[in-house]
C-alpha cells in the first residue's frame, strides 16, 4: 500500500522550496518553531501565466485572508488550492508584497540579504521553471492587523510551534515557499530571527 505523505522536508531559515503537486495533492506546511513567516505561491504547471492571485482570493472570498475550507484563487478566478486545514489561530496576510532586495536596501542592509522575490525565483529553477514576474505570495502566519478601516501595522505571528497548514491542490501546479528571511522588523517573531520549517506532500484523498 503506497504511503499517504513523503517524509518531512525542511525548508531552511532564508531559504526556498518548490514542489510538484498533481491536482488532488496536498501540501502540508509546518511552522516547526511557531514564529516563521512562510510566504507562498502557486503556478499552474501546465500554463505558469495561471497563478495563485491575493487579488482575485480577496475579491472572490471577500475576506483580507482565506481561513481553513475556503478555495484561493487563480488570476484567471480559478480554484487553485484549497486551505483544508490550518491548526494556528488563523491570523496571515495576503496585503504585503514579498520581501526583496529594495526594501533591505531601504532599510539600509548591506547588498545581499537574502529575500523571498530571490528565493522565489532560485526555486522554481530548480524545477525548470522561469516565470516573469514574482506574484503577492500568501504570506502563511505573517501578522499584518488592519486597524481604523485603513490603517496597517506589522507585528510578531501569532501561531504556535507545531502549527500547521494543509494546502490541496484543485489543478496541476508548482507551490513554493520562502521561510521569510526577514531580520529587520519582529514580522518573524520578537527576535527577529528567521527558522526552518517543514512541508511533506500528502496524496490525493481515498
Ligand atoms: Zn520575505
Amino acid at each position: 500500500m503506497p504511503s499517504a505523505a513523503s517524509a518531512f522536508l525542511t525548508v531552511p531559515a532564508r531559504g526556498g522550496r518548490a514542489v510538484r503537486l498533481d491536482a488532488g495533492e496536498a501540501i502540508e506546511i509546518v511552522n516547526t518553531h511557531g514564529s516563521q513567516v512562510v510566504d507562498t505561491w502557486a503556478l499552474s504547471t501546465a500554463d505558469p501565466s495561471e497563478y495563485l492571485s491575493m487579488e482575485q482570493t480577496r475579491r472572490m472570498l471577500f475576506k483580507l485572508w482565506p481561513q481553513q475550507g475556503d478555495a484561493l484563487y487563480s488570476n484567471r478566478r480559478s480554484k487553485m488550492l484549497a486551505m483544508e486545514l490550518d491548526t494556528s489561530p488563523g491570523i496571515h496576510d495576503t496585503l504585503f508584497a514579498c520581501c526583496d532586495r529594495w526594501v533591505y536596501a531601504n532599510y539600509g542592509c548591506p547588498p545581499g540579504h537574502a529575500n523571498c522575490h530571490d528565493n522565489f525565483h532560485v526555486a522554481l529553477e530548480a524545477l525548470g521553471i522561469a516565470p516573469p514576474l514574482v506574484p503577492n505570495p500568501l504570506n502563511l502566519w505573517m501578522n499584518i492587523p488592519v486597524s481604523d478601516n485603513r490603517r496597517l501595522a506589522i507585528e510578531p505571528p501569532v501561531s504556535r510551534p507545531g502549527d500547521r497548514v494543509v494546502l490541496r491542490a484543485l489543478m496541476d501546479c508548482a507551490v513554493v515557499m520562502s521561510a521569510c528571511p526577514m531580520d529587520v522588523t519582529p514580522i518573524n517573531g520578537a527576535g527577529c530571527r528567521p527558522m526552518d520549517v517543514q512541508y511533506r506532500v500528502l496524496a490525493r484523498a481515498a
